[in-house]
């Protein structure tokens, strides 16, 4: 590690990184997710064009000015849905858009799990609109309260100190999150679908800040029962209030 750090050291001072491509992978044991009360989802089948280049309208006038979380989707989630990744039951646009396949809606109702509306997704094609199978996961439950234990930064050796990529009206915790995730337990009404309060990532070109999504155990047997497919799974961690064992 201590050599990649320095590594990247001296590739920053030469005016490049050495991260320009890094991703976090951690592995668990089976038990381990087994156990977890919460998990995080990592979406890893990701695709473009995201929904604003099909046509899906969004308000920007009610983003923050300084990190542009806040818009509002204002229209159905328009996609080409033939360059969603064959084969996959959750996938997400390069602007943070998560679809859901049939199955997974299926699963889900069948189960009453709650926490999220499954939204109609519209495919673009040559000759116009036309409904999709997908449909697009909104998460509805109360945002999970980010804890400030989560490290975020722009990559591993590097945290942002100077907070460039910090929300100043607190709605961005940094570029990436380079932690598992921590969250407050209090406020965790024990929904299935979970999102974090806090974003990751910056407006960009078609970008957008994004929150982290998390799931109940509950879901995840549903999900690793179905062999659902296009994410990972993390343990994320409940935070006691203070005042009790944590
Ligand atoms: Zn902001």
């Amino acid at each position: 590690m201590q050599q990649i750090s320095q590594l990247d050291h001296r590739f920053t001072e030469e005016g490049a990184s050495f991260f320009l491509g890094w991703d976090i992978h951690r592995h668990y044991e089976e038990d381990e997710l087994r156990s977890a009360e919460l998990l995080h989802l990592v979406v890893r089948a990701h695709f473009e064009p995201p929904g604003a280049m099909c046509g899906t309208e969004y308000d920007d006038s009610v983003a923050c000015g300084h990190c542009g979380a806040g818009a509002r989707q204002v229209s159905d989630l328009i996609l080409n849905t033939r360059r969603i990744p064959k084969g996959k039951d959750i996938a997400q646009t390069i602007a943070g858009e998560v679809v859901v396949s049939p199955r997974v809606v299926q699963a889900c109702r069948d189960q009453g799990l709650h926490g999220a509306e499954f939204r109609p997704v519209r495919h673009r094609g040559r000759s116009g609109l036309a409904p999709a199978e997908w449909s697009q996961l909104v998460i509805t439950s109360k945002p999970l309260k980010l804890h400030a234990r989560t490290v975020t930064g722009n990559h591993p050796f590097d945290l942002d100190e100077g907070n460039r990529h910090r929300c100043p009206n607190g709605h961005v915790a940094g570029l990436n999150q380079i932690s598992e995730l921590y969250v407050h337990r209090k406020g965790w009404d024990e929904s299935d679908w979970c999102r974090t309060d806090k974003l990751f990532g910056m407006r960009q070109g078609e970008l957008r800040p994004e929150p982290r999504l998390l799931i109940s155990q509950k879901l995840r047997q549903v999900l690793v029962g179905m062999k659902a497919r296009g994410f990972e799974l993390e343990i994320a961690h409940l935070v006691e209030g203070p005042g009790r064992k944590g």
